[in-house]
């Protein structure tokens, strides 16, 4: 059979992520309309039970266990690895996550298997005659650039929550890798960890997110915030303008140069709804906004628009979600 259709799964606090699920949706869609086979990879310390989680997406997924040293970049250990599987498999594609180590991955791939990369995909099709057709979003989404690779094979960088993952009919295989010769792995050692203060739910990943901007006026008007998403159990978001301020840490940022979410609930507080910020969360199931003035643009796309005060209505939306728990 031609060249595979791969998809790179990757794995957080020991399993797979999201998006991983996400591309291998999209891989195996892809295969099964090129008539190829789609393949997981996952490389991880322990990459049984996440290469065991993606193979509800993909018919085959080969588990890369390696022992991954504190001083080695996690995603040069896992390029190094999948490099070398690739260099014997020869797939066609790989479709990787957009996210940080996502994308060191996919420039790392790039380079040492001599492969081009279409980034920031939103869309993956197959054309018979092109391959795969990538539509990716710029300048902020409000431009789709259409591509294909003129050299037949590449790497596409997959943003998040742009298709919903749907398992496969049948789970699929898991694999243990062979022993491979890894000597290219590259010489960057990791001089020092320092770990952001990371939110217990990442934004991307979860199904409530309950974001604020300028209107809650600082750091401490966040509280309102944060109390909402942790009665519904969600992630604080945030605009630019409030990272900016400083209030709140860039992990949190939604929108044109943060990221991109999808959760089922996006409450908006505070937040005027530029269009770098709509970019961002526009895909949400369903937006609720408060804000106190009636024009601002989220009132155009938002579900449901409240004008109101955010610390009088949040508190008194805390009060009700807390009532009606008893
Ligand atoms: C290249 C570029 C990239 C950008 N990327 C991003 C991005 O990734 N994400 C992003 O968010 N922005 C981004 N921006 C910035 C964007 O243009 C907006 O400036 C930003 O989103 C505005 O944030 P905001 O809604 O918090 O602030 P504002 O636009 O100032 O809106 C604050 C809102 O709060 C309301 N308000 C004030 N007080 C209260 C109150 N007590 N109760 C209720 N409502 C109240 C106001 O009526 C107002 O509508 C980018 C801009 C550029 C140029």
């Amino acid at each position: 059979m031609p060249g595979a259709v791969w998809a790179i799964g990757e794995v957080a606090d020991g399993s797979v992520t999201r998006l991983s699920t996400e591309v291998a949706t999209v891989a195996r869609r892809l295969a099964a309309d090129a008539g190829r086979e789609a393949v997981g990879v996952v490389v991880a310390a322990d990459a049984t039970g996440p290469a065991a989680a993606l193979a509800a997406f993909v018919g085959r997924v080969v588990a890369i266990g390696v022992p991954i040293a504190e001083e080695r970049p996690a995603a040069a250990v896992a390029a190094a690895r999948i490099a070398a599987l690739a260099r014997v498999e020869q797939p066609a594609w790989l479709i990787v996550g957009a996210t940080p180590d996502g994308r060191d991955v996919a420039g790392m791939l790039a380079a040492s298997l001599d492969l081009g990369v279409l980034a920031n995909a939103v869309d993956v099709r197959w054309d018979a005659g092109n391959g795969p057709v990538v539509d990716a979003a710029v300048l902020g989404g409000r431009v789709l650039t259409t591509s294909d690779f003129t050299a037949g094979r590449g790497i596409i960088l997959l943003a998040p929550n742009v298709v919903t993952a749907e398992p496969a009919d049948a789970p699929g295989r898991v694999e243990a890798a062979q022993e491979m010769d890894v000597a290219d792995l590259p010489a960057v050692t990791v001089v020092e960890h320092v770990s952001a203060a990371a939110q217990a739910l990442s934004i991307e990943e979860a199904s409530v997110i309950v974001a604020g901007g300028r209107g809650v006026g600082g750091p401490e008007g966040f509280r309102v915030v944060e109390e909402l998403a942790e009665l519904l159990g969600g992630a604080v978001g945030a605009t630019r303008a409030a990272v900016d301020a400083g209030w709140i840490d860039y992990a949190q940022q939604v929108g044109q140069t943060g990221k991109t979410v999808r959760p089922a609930l996006y409450l908006a507080l505070g937040i005027s709804g530029a269009i770098q910020h709509r970019v961002g969360m526009q895909a949400a199931e369903t937006i609720i906004a408060v804000n106190r003035d009636p024009d601002a643009p989220l009132a155009e796309y938002a579900d449901l628009f409240g004008v109101g005060d955010l610390f009088e209505v949040g508190p008194a939306l805390a009060a009700e979600i807390r009532a009606r728990r008893g």
